[in-house]
């Protein structure tokens, strides 16, 4: 057993953080959360022609978003700049120099090459994939700083790694070859090697690998679609690992305390959308009404709609009406936008498919039905009952037209509460608009 756990995400530059990082990045911060160990930010610049500052940035601030923090870097203090393997050549390069001494590698004009012993056996015991076995012999000897200067990945994560202490080397199974490389070079240093847990790959629902073709692949367009960190988070972390008894819904404080490396489990896991949209929906639901507003604000913004005309209590209240419909913010705002401006209804609203008759009564229903002495749902709902039986006309063709005068949909919320929410003179002038009042 290890002490102090020390885990650390290693992403290149290169890229957006995409699903498959930020899912690495996660477990490896859910284990250090769990075990009350440190978790490493390092940026594997050493590929300077793919690598920018910018991909770093993003990559950053997408860990950010899903609430990844890290807990060392090279300065003090904090927040932490991450660790750069740029910034740390000397120390690839002292150590080559220490093995070109020991005769363990050699230089092919400006580079440094490793030679790898023959006949041993390079064995390790993954976490999540058990004993791997691999006979040095098939390995060619590999190259640890290139001519230009830059040392390689499996050299300089392995000269890292010991540097800073990890204990565990948690990522994605695409690296579980590249283990008995960097094995074999722990071996000729004299290192310690840390433990492995590699984490099976994420397939789209067709069991394909994951790609564009299967949606959005980086963490940030799910933030941009309207999804929570949280519920990204929450879907992430179940991607081959679970906490038993089919509890689906949790925050990260809680997943940081169940979490266990050791209950991943090697079957690929699927990326399955339905999933994530559900999740979303649980998370949503349990938000205080100010935090779900804050979500939801900037797609009513995106809208158009006049945010700023309504008191924050109204517009706080009309999420809360919606009581969970919506997968999404970018739903819950669309399913919610009448509360905040006739336009989008005129823009919906087809017809209340009423023949003359039914247009009389709606006219006489409507229009006692604005004279009540009080403007509540309650109210409405027991004199609409009352109406409906004393003129023998079905509940719903007189609450179906309404509905849809009011907020340009078949479906909604109550169509009570709906009208008790946009209040009388907002109701009263939908309804002219649509002639269903008596003149
Ligand atoms: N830079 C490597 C990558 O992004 C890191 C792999 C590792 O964690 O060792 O795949």
């Amino acid at each position: 057993m290890v002490d102090t756990v020390r885990v650390r995400f290693a992403p290149s530059p290169t890229g957006a953080l995409h699903i498959g990082g930020g899912h690495t990045a996660l477990f490896n911060w859910l284990w250090a959360r769990h075990t009350g160990g440190k978790f490493i930010l390092r940026i594997e610049d050493t590929d300077r022609e793919r690598s920018t500052q910018e991909y770093e940035e993003t990559i950053m601030s997408g860990m950010r978003w899903l609430g990844l923090d890290w807990d060392e870097g090279p300065d003090t203090g904090g927040p932490y700049a991450p660790y750069r393997q740029s910034e740390r050549l000397s120390l690839y390069r002292e150590t080559a120099d220490r093995l070109l001494r020991e005769g363990k590698a050699y230089r092919e004009g400006e580079a440094v090459i490793f030679k790898v012993p023959q006949g041993v056996s390079l064995a390790f015991d993954d976490v999540v994939y058990g004993q791997i076995q691999m006979l040095s012999d098939t390995l060619k000897d590999i190259v640890m700083i290139k001519s230009d200067g830059m040392p390689t990945y499996n050299y300089a994560a392995v000269v890292d790694d010991h540097a800073m202490e990890i204990s565990h080397v948690i990522r994605g199974e695409d690296h579980i070859s590249n283990t008995p490389k960097q094995l074999a070079l722990y071996d000729a240093l004299g290192w310690e090697r840390p433990v492995f847990a590699h984490l099976p790959m994420i397939l789209g629902k067709d069991k394909k690998k994951l790609s564009k073709r299967h949606g959005a692949t980086s963490v940030y367009e799910y933030r941009d679609m309207g999804y929570m960190p949280d519920s990204v988070f929450n879907f992430l972390a179940l991607l081959g690992w679970s906490p038993g008894d089919d509890l689906e819904i949790f925050s990260r404080e809680e997943a940081a305390q169940m979490f266990d490396l050791s209950r991943v489990i090697k079957k690929p896991s699927v990326f399955d959308m339905d999933k994530l949209n559900h999740i979303n929906q649980e998370h949503l639901k349990k938000l205080p009404p100010c935090e779900r507003l804050a979500l939801v604000e900037p797609f009513w913004r995106e809208m158009g709609l006049p945010i700023d005309s309504h008191p924050r209590e109204y517009l706080e209240a009309s999420l809360t009406l919606l009581a969970g419909r919506g997968q999404t913010a970018r739903e819950a705002a669309a399913y919610s936008d009448y509360f905040l401006d006739f336009g989008p209804v005129k823009e919906r609203y087809e017809s209340i498919e009423a023949d003359g008759a039914q247009l009389e009564v709606l006219r006489r229903f409507n229009s006692e039905l604005l004279a009540l002495p009080e403007w509540n749902a309650e109210a409405m709902e027991t004199f609409s009952r009352e109406w409906s039986a004393a003129n023998g006309v079905k509940m719903k063709d007189l609450a179906m037209p309404l509905r849809l005068c009011l907020t340009g949909m078949k479906v909604s919320p109550g169509v009570f509460e709906v009208a008790e929410h946009l209040g009388v003179r907002e109701v009263r002038r939908r309804l002219e608009h649509y002639g269903v009042l008596q003149a």
